[in-house]
């Protein structure tokens, strides 16, 4: 399915159903899976064999669901978690252990920067955040002898920085680590972070792949690219026999493409178990199948949204990458350049007390923590998603208490800016 364009691939990569099968993926709705011998059963928990067990490793349901992402983002591999706090967990737990240290971009969704600097430090592991911009010099001081990855957003939550992908992949290539990048904001449609060098793509499917408010999910995809036998002592998990399946060392038994994931099934999900439900998995791809229908209607809404309160007297500022003029333009031209994504930040002036005035005189915009949803909603992250953050946390991660955090809907935008409008009347 590789050669199809990316639209084709929305509505038909991952399963390809044979004569007399169901057009649709089927719901496999089974915790487990009948076989005839134990012996039949013992080559699939030696890893000798294909199939499937029991669901909380894999369901295929969830595999069709995750070949169809693999084949957007043009991956090698891939995975379906229960979230995207799953998701990242996994793609960073599954190559670092306590004493291991991830460079890390500043600019960052709230929740991952506390999965990151509180939850998994308590794990042994450290990250050292950066300023997405920061000079080269910066950079390079990040690293440690101990570093095992690099990772950033393609577009950061909430603050609509767009990454260098190239800069960070190059830095954490030349260090000998892959660059693993939440590509969520941007989706396949809007940008390929393999084809800009990144190694490791993960995704809160929550978010514009569902579309519609359905089903909280993650997926985690691997190019296949990073070379890890390079590097044995860095990753010797996957370099170096596993004894909890006899032996088998990942990158011998399923190839640079391959081992990856194939780790992450069954290491993370055996021993964590955050498995979505197949039902979930349906829904999401009922979701993608529109994907690349519904991300050129959120761009053309939001750039219009953009542009009208850029020029309202009672707006201070306005980021969205899309808008020429913006800090991240040249970047976002470069990486994304049929659209980046919905979502607008702007400030309403009087600061905090003002934005709050605006949000509750919206109608038709739902206050929710909800983003990238295919119904307008709005955010105030620093009194909501970003509150655990401290004042300087919350600049470096470019949150200002004033930030407006609007995710334009593929409503009609005429009247998602009257909305605006009659709420800004009440500033
Ligand atoms: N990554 C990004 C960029 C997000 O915006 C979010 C959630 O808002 C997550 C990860 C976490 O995903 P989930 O809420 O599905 O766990």
């Amino acid at each position: 399915m590789h050669d199809h364009q990316k639209g084709t691939q929305c509505l038909h990569a991952g399963y390809v159903p044979a004569s007399g099968e169901p057009r649709n993926i089927p719901i496999i709705q089974s915790t487990t899976f009948r076989y005839g011998s134990s012996e039949a059963m013992g080559a699939l928990f030696d890893l000798e064999a294909e199939g499937y067990f029991y669901t909380r490793l894999q369901n295929p349901t969830s595999d069709r669901v995750a070949a169809k992402i693999c084949a957007l983002e043009g991956g090698t591999a891939a995975m379906l978690t229960s979230s995207g706090q799953a998701a990242n967990f996994f793609a960073i737990f599954n190559i670092c252990s306590a004493g291991d240290h991830v460079v890390s971009s500043a600019a960052i969704y709230g929740g991952t920067f506390n999965l990151f600097a509180v939850t998994m430090k308590r794990m042994g592991i450290e990250f050292t955040f950066v300023d997405p911009n920061c000079s080269q010099e910066e950079l390079e001081a990040a690293f440690r002898p101990n570093t095992k990855a690099v990772f950033g957003e393609t577009i950061a939550n909430p603050a609509l920085i767009v990454l260098d992908i190239e800069r960070f992949a190059k830095a954490a290539h030349d260090h000998g680590v892959p660059f693993i990048i939440d590509n969520t904001f941007a989706t396949p449609v809007g940008c390929r972070p393999f084809e800009w060098g990144a190694d490791i793509v993960t995704h809160s499917t929550t978010k514009y792949m569902d579309g519609h408010a359905n089903c909280v999910g993650g997926a985690i995809v691997d190019s296949g690219k990073f070379d890890w036998t390079k590097y044995p002592d860095k990753f010797p998990g996957l370099c170096t026999p596993d004894e909890s399946y006899h032996g088998v060392t990942y990158t011998e038994r399923f190839g640079l493409e391959g081992a990856y994931i194939t780790k992450a099934v069954v290491q993370l999900m055996r021993d964590f178990g955050a498995t979505p439900a197949p039902m979930n998995a349906y829904f999401l791809n009922i979701g993608l199948e529109t994907l690349h229908l519904r991300m050129p209607r959120h761009c053309a809404n939001a750039l219009a949204v953009a542009k009208h309160v850029k020029d309202h007297p009672k707006i201070a500022w306005v980021s969205y990458p899309d808008l020429e003029g913006d800090k991240y333009h040249e970047l976002a031209k470069k990486y994304m350049p049929n659209g980046t994504c919905g979502v607008v930040t702007f400030g309403v002036k009087g600061g905090r007390k003002a934005a709050e005035t605006f949000m509750a005189g919206l109608k038709l915009a739902s206050i929710a923590t909800h983003v990238a949803d295919a119904k307008t909603c709005v955010l105030h992250p620093a009194s909501s998603t970003h509150r655990q953050l401290t004042e300087a946390e919350l600049e470096a991660a470019g949150v200002g208490a004033d930030l407006i955090r609007l995710s334009v809907g593929i409503e009609d935008v005429a009247d998602i800016i009257a909305d605006i409008d009659q709420a800004l009347e009440q500033v």
